[in-house]
């Protein structure tokens, strides 16, 4: 069944040349106990290390069930090993950290046998091998004795025809030595089994072949006991390890040792911690230019801000403003949307302040008070804004004038906002100004003319609200009655129609009186020579004709990462969005796209530098990892296998981390616990990019263990169990 012709295998060490066997010649079938003896360094372990398919061979050739092997690929001994071969070795090579079952079923996860099997088969071999008091005891907690039982009970585990056992008692005393003979003896009926020991009184009585070897050559090679020979076997299918069980031992890899453990978590926390701060510093940068960034167009440029209108640019009504409002994450909405953006100038003879209307709604004020009637105002500013500390109490004791504002105007309170830079401000009105100024705004977004008597009113004119007109009710000056038959337009129509770009509107009124110099004084409470060509109508015409706040408003989100999602939603309500911070521009672009390159690529060097540091540190852990791996492969486990146990066991230890670390961010986000360099730093972090850090630490893992695996198979079995530590 097994046979060598002229086989030589030879040790190449410091430029030296030993031989190992020499052109050895051997016959072994099944059934046989073949014992194999001779002094230290004469070639035994040579010998059975090229018959299970450990080590490879120079020269000659060696035949399995007739079949030539030495053009045996890796992957070949690999099918063979697992068809034909278990080991048994003088120390054992359990894994200490496992249980005996688990050690046990090892053997039978790597030939790809399934659980309920495997639990079947395993307590079996444990009774037979009378361990069953210690079923869930450490492997590192056994005597050499019991150590060895397990051994043996993993070799019989997947049934292979051929057990071959380096001096299995060599490190046990003689009492167990016997036990374990006899044991061996016991469960290798119908096998070949071949022992190299030197206890050979012990075990005379069971062999059935003796071989004597010397120098690499085998000196005597006598049949002691004729066997009936049995030559047929059974040869198996070959499996491999499945992907659950690679998962499970994964897991189980990343909690056996607890030293290992602490190291690599302690590793990855570090990861996790440097991948999540630069992204998260890059992050807050960005945000930073936004902010100095500026748009033409708009005012208030808050990147908070998204300004919406609809689809069709028709009016948003109430009910749709009231949703919109609901909206998880949104702060606060503005209807009134072009006052976000509409400049107002206010000056005295000394102080001359420009700022945007203030739309957030105050209920306190750092200084002063909130305004009590219509010609009061606060004004919000920096804290740190140098000029109107300087002018200080100035301000208060000073009139302004407001454009397009009869009334002298006071600033009755301050209020402190980090929204405001040092040169920008804004003007807090009470709701009646705040109506006033809109509608003077309005009225420089849209363009009117009026049709009196069918006829167009060409000469200049304004249109004014009089609080008591009614709908449909206008007052004219009586110049423009020559527009009227027989120059009476009293209750004759006017019609008044505006446009904007949301498109043209058109009131039919009704002229209810005509103002001369007697009547002004009674009907309007003015003096005629003052004013201009003024035509006036109720507040509700006038609303309908000029005011946009229903076509377009904005909202403000409560935190800058929920940006996107209320977009989303604005989105679904079937409304046009425009974040502001898209409509800025940055007169520093370029160099900030330069920058931004460069810091990409300190980045990148950054994390393949963390990459190698990894490396080099796993590595170093991993080193006492190699008889693992060894006694992995020594049971029939590929590259493929071992790189993918690892890898599950790494991305265990990342996840571990990563969760650990997102909790801790998660509880600063929400205060439960503080740590401030964590809500820092993830400011403006999103689901995407917290992802997109676990992703990168699949990648270390995955490239890790393969580079590992890779290099454990750079080497022989045996190789990698003399690299241990
Ligand atoms: P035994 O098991 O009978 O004690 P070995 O098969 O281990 O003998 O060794 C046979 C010869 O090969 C010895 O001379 C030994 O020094 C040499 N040898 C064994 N293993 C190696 C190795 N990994 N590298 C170099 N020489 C080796
Ligand atoms: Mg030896």
């Amino acid at each position: 069944m097994l046979k060598l012709k002229n086989v030589s295998k030879y040790y190449y060490q410091d430029g030296v040349i030993a031989s190992g066997i020499n052109k050895v010649n051997l016959e072994l079938f099944l059934g046989e106990f073949v014992v194999i003896t001779g002094e230290s360094g004469s070639g035994k372990s040579t010998l059975l290390n090229v018959l299970s398919g450990l080590d490879t061979y120079e020269d000659g050739e060696m035949y399995i069930n007739g079949e030539e092997t030495s053009h045996y690929t890796e992957k070949d001994y690999l099918e063979y090993r697992k068809k034909y071969v278990s080991n048994i070795f003088q120390n054992f090579n359990l894994v200490n950290s496992y249980t005996v079952y688990q050690n046990i079923e090892l053997a039978m996860l790597m030939n790809g046998c399934n659980k309920k099997d495997i639990k079947k088969k395993v307590n079996e071999l444990i009774n037979k091998v009378g361990l069953q008091k210690y079923r869930n005891t450490r492997a590192s907690k056994l005597s050499g004795g019991q150590k060895q039982r397990v051994a043996i009970a993993r070799a019989l585990a997947y049934e292979t025809p051929i057990i071959v056992c380096d001096e299995p008692t060599g490190a046990l005393d003689s009492k167990a030595s016997t036990s374990i003979l006899e044991l061996l003896h016991e469960v290798s009926k119908d096998k070949l089994v071949i022992v190299v020991t030197h206890n050979k009184s012990e075990i005379l009585k069971y062999a059935t072949r003796l071989i004597r070897m010397h120098d690499g050559n085998i000196l005597e090679n006598r049949v002691v006991k004729e066997v009936n020979l049995d030559n047929q076997i059974e040869i198996k299918e070959v499996k491999n390890i499945n992907y659950l069980s690679r998962i499970r031992l994964g897991i189980r890899n990343t909690f056996n040792l607890v030293a290992k453990f602490c190291l690599m978590i302690a590793i990855f926390l570090l990861i996790v911690i440097s991948l999540i701060s630069n992204y998260g510093s890059m992050k807050n940068s960005e945000y930073e230019e936004s902010v100095n960034a500026y748009s033409e167009y708009f005012q208030n440029n808050s990147d908070l801000r998204i300004i919406f209108n609809k689809q069709d640019k028709s009016i948003i009504s109430e009910e749709e403003y009231a949703k919109i409002k609901e909206i998880e994450s949104v702060d606060y909405v503005v209807n009134n949307d072009l006052s976000n953006d509409y400049i107002l100038f206010i000056s005295s003879d000394n102080i001359f302040i420009d700022g945007s209307i203030y739309t957030k709604s105050l209920t306190k004020v750092d200084k002063g008070r909130l305004p009590d009637n219509d010609n009061e105002i606060v004004l919000i500013v920096n804290k740190n804004n140098e000029y109107i500390n300087y002018v200080n109490d100035e301000l208060f004791n000073t009139e302004f004038r407001m454009e397009k504002i009869d009334d002298p105007i006071k600033i009755v309170g301050i209020y402190y906002s980090d929204e405001y830079n040092d040169y920008s401000y804004g003007l807090y009105l009470n709701n009646d100004l705040n109506k006033k100024v809109l509608n003077t705004m309005y009225e420089e977004y849209i363009k009117s003319s009026a049709k009196l008597n069918d006829k167009i009113l060409n000469t200049y004119y304004e249109i004014k609200i009089n609080y008591n007109l009614k709908e449909n009710e206008a007052y004219i000056k009586d110049i423009n009655n020559g527009y009227c038959k027989n120059y009476n337009c009293q209750n004759k129509d006017l019609v008044i129609s505006t446009s904007s770009i949301y498109g043209t509107k058109e009131l039919n009124l009704n002229i209810k009186s005509v103002y001369d110099k007697n009547n002004a004084k009674r009907l309007l409470d003015e003096n005629y020579d003052e004013i201009d060509n003024v035509i006036y109508i109720s507040e509700i015409d006038y609303n309908k004709l000029f005011n946009l706040s229903n076509y377009q408003g904005s909202v403000f989100v409560k935190d800058i990462k929920d940006l996107n999602e209320v977009e989303k939603s604005l989105k679904s309500m079937n409304f046009n969005t425009l974040k502001l911070r898209d409509a800025k521009v940055n007169s520093l672009a370029i160099f900030e796209q330069i920058y931004k390159i460069i810091k990409l690529i300190v980045t990148i060097i950054l994390i393949a530098t963390l990459f190698f540091i990894t490396y080099f540190i796993i590595k170093i852990i991993y080193k006492s990892r190699n008889s693992y791996f060894a006694t992995l492969r020594s049971l029939g486990a590929s590259l493929k296998d071992c790189v993918s146990i690892l890898r599950n066991e790494i991305i265990t230890f990342a996840t571990i981390s990563y969760l650990f670390i997102i909790t801790l961010i998660t509880l600063a986000n929400k205060n439960i616990i503080i740590i401030k360099y964590f809500t820092d730093m993830t400011k403006y972090l999103n689901i995407g990019e917290y992802l997109l850090v676990y992703l990168i630490l699949i990648i270390l893992a995955i490239l890790i263990s393969y580079r590992y695996g890779r290099k454990i198979f750079s080497t022989s079995i045996m190789k990698n169990y003399g690299e241990r530590i």
